[in-house]
């Protein structure tokens, strides 16, 4: 069995990965954390679920029961990234980081503690999104500059980044298959006399509504005929079962940084 700790538990995405914790037969879940001042601190697990009394009351302070877990899943905010590596680091503990948003410094930072700890960082937990961003490589590739690439992306309108972890990360594997750079070429939505389309361009387009729970599709069009690839999750549970996988996968792994698809052996399996 691993141990597993949960932080950010009071939100959506922790209280879903708490529940995947407590189904998945391998896996328990030992610990939960939110930040402090939660109205939440000191609810029992359980009884937040709507399943009774567990006995794991959430806490406010990761350090203090970083002995209890073997593997922490941390879904929270961009800038407790840093505290929560730092708690795990010093006893050890593989972290699977599923927190979006992180500026470039804060990605060197996780990639820097990744050199003494193992990390699986992914903007994205679930498989489809997963085999999605390797279906994009191949279509991009193959479709050459040609075709326009454009993504497209809605979620709640509680998220407060965009556009979102994945839609960047597509941007990534798209930029990488045509030769273009990200930095550079990225559009982040169009308003007034644009001009014709920079042929270099990797355009996004971002919807936040109601409680869409994630929605992603990469438009590669050409003249006279454009191919769209789209993922739709329907349930936060696929991000939290896949995240929990990833935590049973991390314990057995030496330190480094690794993503989803080294999760599901697709790495292994392509290169
Ligand atoms: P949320 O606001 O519902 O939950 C975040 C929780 O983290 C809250 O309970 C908050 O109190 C807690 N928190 C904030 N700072 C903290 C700190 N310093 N210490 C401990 N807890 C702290 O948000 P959410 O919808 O659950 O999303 C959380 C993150 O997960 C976001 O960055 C989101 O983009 C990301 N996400 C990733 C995936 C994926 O598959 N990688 C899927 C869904 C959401």
């Amino acid at each position: 069995m691993t141990r597993i700790g949960v932080v950010g538990a009071a939100g959506r995405m922790g209280r879903n990965l708490m529940q995947a914790a407590l189904d998945a037969p391998q896996a328990e879940l030992t610990a939960a954390v939110d930040r402090p001042g939660s109205s939440l601190i000191g609810s029992d697990a359980g009884e937040l679920l709507g399943q009774g009394r567990l006995g794991i009351a959430i806490g406010d302070d990761l350090a203090a029961v970083r002995d209890d877990f073997d593997v922490l899943i941390d879904f929270t905010l961009p800038d407790a990234t840093a505290d929560n590596l730092a708690a795990c680091a010093a006893a050890g503990r593989p972290v699977v980081i599923g927190t979006t948003g992180h500026s470039e410094a804060q990605k060197a930072a996780i990639r820097e503690q990744a050199a003494s700890l193992p990390i699986v960082f992914a903007p994205n937990y679930s498989a489809g999104v997963t085999l999605m961003f390797r279906l994009i490589e191949t279509a991009a590739q193959a479709l050459g500059e040609d075709y326009d690439p454009e993504v497209i992306e809605a979620h709640h309108r509680h998220k407060v980044d965009a556009p979102s972890g994945t839609a960047v990360r597509l941007g990534e594997v798209l930029a990488q298959a045509t030769g273009r750079d990200l930095e550079q070429d990225a559009v982040y939505g169009r308003q007034g006399h644009t001009g014709e389309r920079d042929p270099r361009a990797i355009g996004f387009e971002t919807i936040r509504a109601g409680d869409i729970v994630g929605e992603h599709t990469v438009m590669l069009a050409g003249s006279g005929e454009r191919i769209e690839i789209g993922h739709k999750a329907s349930s936060r549970m696929t991000f939290a079962n896949g995240a929990v996988r990833a935590a049973l996968w991390l314990a057995d792994q030496k330190p480094g940084l690794y993503d989803m698809e080294d999760v599901l052996g697709l790495r292994a399996a392509t290169s």
